[in-house]
C-alpha cells in the first residue's frame, strides 16, 4: 500500500482498497472493478509497499505502478518491513532530495542484503542520479524514472528472475505511460494523467531532465478510462499533466485542452473535473467559456506565476511578463462564474533585488489569489540557473519568505471572511472525530470543516453554510442543522 499525501483524514487512510477499485464501504460508493483484467492468481504471493513522495503527479505514478504489481499477482501491503518489494517514488524539485533517498535507503540496507528485500528508486531522483545510486546503495535492484514506467512489466521481470541492477532511464520517448490496472489510493478524487513531461525549459527546473519531453495521452484512451471511473463510483476526477493545459490529442480527434475538459465533463456520472497545473503560456479565453457554461467544470485554476518581476521572469525563462500574466487574469476574473485562482512563487532567484521582491508582493495585491504556494529558490542540478550570479544567501530568502507569506495570509483572511452566510455545495471527503466535524472540499477548491446532525456522509455532496472564514479554511454548518 502507498503513503499518500493528498487525503489529510485518518478516516479514509483505513479505506484505500486493494486492485483498481474504489473502497465500497465510503459514503454511497459501490465496487465496480475500473478494469475488467483481473490480476493473475500466483502462487508465491509476493507483497510490495510504494512510499510517495512529490507532486499528485508522482501519487497517481504510484496508483499506476501498483496497478502494473497488482497486475503481476502482488499483494501490497501497509507496513514498509512486511513488504519483499519496496518501491521509493522520489521527488527532486526542491532540496536535498538525492541525501533524503539515500539515508532512507539505509534503512533497509541490511534486509535487502539479507536477500530479505528488493528495493527499486524510481521518478526523479533515479533518473537525476541514475546508476550511481548502484554505487552509493548497491542493496538496490531496480532504478527507474517516470518516462521508463512503461517499461515496467519487462523490469518487473527481470527482478523477479533475479535480476540486480536492472534500470528504466531512457528520457527520449513519445510514449505515456498507460496501465490495465490502477490501484486509486483517493476514495474520492480520481486522478488522471492526461500529458506526460514538458518542453518548457524554466531556468530553475529539473522536470524536463526527469520527466522527458512533452508527450500528451489520446483523447479516447483517457475518455474511455474517466467511463470507468463514473462507472465505478467516482464523481470527480482530477486531470494531471506539468503543463496540463498545453494538452494536444495525437488523434485524428484532435482535441486541445479545453476540447478535453468538454469531453471529460459531458460524461454521465461525472460531476466535478478539476485540473492541475495550467501554464499562463499556455493559457487561453476558451478554458474561462468553458468553465462559464459546463457547471461540472470546477471553478478553481491554478495558474503559477513565479515572480511579479518581468525581469525575474525573464532570467526564469519563464515566456510570459508580469503584464501578459495579470492580462490573463483579468480574463479569469471578467468570467461570469466567480473562479477561485491559486498560485506558485519562487522566491529568492539569483539576481532577485528587493525591488523584484516588492513587485512580486504587489502582484499579489493585485491578483488576490486564494491561495500561494510560496517555495525559497533551489539551485537544482543541471539547470541553467544553478550557474546564475547574485545568489541570494539562504537568510535573506527565508526573510523575504516569511513578509510574503504574512501579506498572502492577511489577503487569504479577508477573502474568506466575505464568504461569511454564503452556502457552497461540498464533496465531504474528511472526519476530525475529535472536533466532531466532517471536512469538504467546494468546487473552487477551498476546505470547508463543518458541522452535520446526520452521520456516515463521507461521499455525499452537501449544502453547507460558512459561518468562519480563517487564513486556509472554511469552517461552516451543514444546512440541516439550521
Ligand atoms: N509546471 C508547473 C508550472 O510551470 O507552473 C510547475 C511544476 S513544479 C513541479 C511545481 C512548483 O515547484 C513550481 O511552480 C515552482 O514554483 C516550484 N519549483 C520548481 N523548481 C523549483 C526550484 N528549483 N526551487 C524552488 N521552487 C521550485
Ligand atoms: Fe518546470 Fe517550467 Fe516545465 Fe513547469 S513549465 S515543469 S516549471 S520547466
Amino acid at each position: 500500500m502507498s503513503k499518500t499525501f493528498d487525503i489529510g483524514i485518518d478516516a479514509l487512510r483505513q479505506n484505500h482498497g486493494n486492485g483498481d477499485l474504489p473502497p465500497d464501504s465510503v459514503g454511497s460508493r459501490h465496487a465496480v472493478p475500473v478494469s475488467i483484467i483481473a490480476p493473475p492468481e500466483v502462487s508465491r504471493a509476493k507483497s510490495f509497499y510504494i512510499e510517495t513522495f512529490g507532486c499528485q503527479m508522482n501519487v497517481h505514478d504510484s496508483e499506476k505502478v501498483a496497478g502494473v504489481l497488482l497486475g503481476r499477482g502482488y499483494r501490497a501491503v501497509d507496513d514498509a518491513a512486511q513488504a519483499d518489494l519496496l518501491l521509493y517514488n522520489t521527488c527532486s524539485i526542491r532540496e536535498k532530495a538525492a541525501q533524503k533517498v539515500f539515508s532512507r535507503l539505509n534503512d533497509f540496507k541490511f534486509a535487502a542484503k539479507a536477500n530479505e528485500k528488493v528495493i527499486a528508486v524510481l521518478g526523479c531522483v533515479a533518473q537525476q542520479e541514475g546508476e550511481e545510486i548502484f554505487e552509493r546503495a548497491p542493496w538496490v535492484s531496480l532504478v527507474c524514472g517516470s518516462a521508463s514506467y512503461r517499461k515496467l512489466p519487462e523490469l518487473f521481470e527481470r527482478l523477479e528472475s533475479g535480476g540486480r541492477r536492472v534500470t528504466g532511464l531512457d528520457l527520449d520517448t513519445e510514449e505515456t505511460f498507460e496501465t490495465e490496472i490502477t490501484r486509486r489510493d483517493n476514495p474520492f478524487r480520481a486522478y488522471l494523467t492526461i500529458i506526460e513531461g514538458c518542453d518548457y525549459s524554466c531556468a530553475y527546473c529539473v522536470v524536463p531532465h526527469t520527466r522527458g519531453p512533452e508527450r500528451s495521452r489520446a483523447s479516447d484512451s483517457v475518455l474511455a478510462e474517466v467511463r470507468r471511473l463514473a462507472d465505478a463510483g467516482y464523481t470527480e476526477i482530477q486531470l494531471l499533466g506539468q503543463t496540463v493545459n498545453s494538452y494536444r490529442d495525437p488523434s485524428p480527434r484532435g482535441l486541445n485542452f479545453a476540447g478535453m475538459l468538454r469531453a471529460v465533463a459531458k460524461i454521465d456520472g461525472i460531476r466535478r473535473v478539476r485540473f492541475t497545473t495550467s501554464h499562463p503560456n499556455d493559457f487561453r479565453r476558451e478554458i474561462i467559456e468553458a468553465i462559464d457554461e459546463i457547471p461540472a467544470l470546477c471553478d478553481h485554476i491554478h495558474l503559477p506565476v513565479q515572480s511579479g518581476s518581468t525581469r525575474i521572469l525573464k532570467a526564469m525563462r519563464r515566456t510570459y511578463n508580469r503584464e501578459e500574466y495579470l492580462e490573463k487574469l483579468s480574463w479569469i476574473r471578467s468570467s461570469r462564474r466567480p473562479i477561485s485562482v491559486t498560485s506558485d512563487v519562487i522566491i529568492g532567484f539569483p539576481g532577485e533585488t528587493d525591488e523584484d521582491f516588492k513587485e512580486t508582493l504587489t502582484l499579489l495585491d493585485a491578483a488576490q489569489f486564494d491561495s500561494v504556494f510560496a517555495f525559497k529558490y533551489s539551485p537544482r542540478p543541471n539547470t541553467p540557473s544553478l550557474s546564475m550570479p547574485d545568489v541570494i544567501p539562504e537568510e535573506e530568502k527565508s526573510r523575504r519568505l516569511a513578509i510574503l507569506q504574512e501579506r498572502q495570509r492577511q489577503i487569504q483572511i479577508a477573502r474568506n471572511e466575505k464568504l461569511v452566510g454564503e452556502t457552497f455545495e461540498v464533496l465531504v471527503d474528511g472526519r476530525h472525530a475529535a472536533r466532531g466535524q466532517w471536512s469538504g472540499r467546494t468546487t473552487s477548491n477551498r476546505i470547508l470543516n463543518f458541522t452535520s446532525s446526520r452521520e456516515n456522509i463521507l461521499g455525499e455532496y452537501l449544502q453547507v453554510r460558512v459561518t468562519r472564514g480563517g487564513p486556509n479554511s472554511l469552517v461552516g454548518e451543514h444546512a440541516e442543522l439550521q
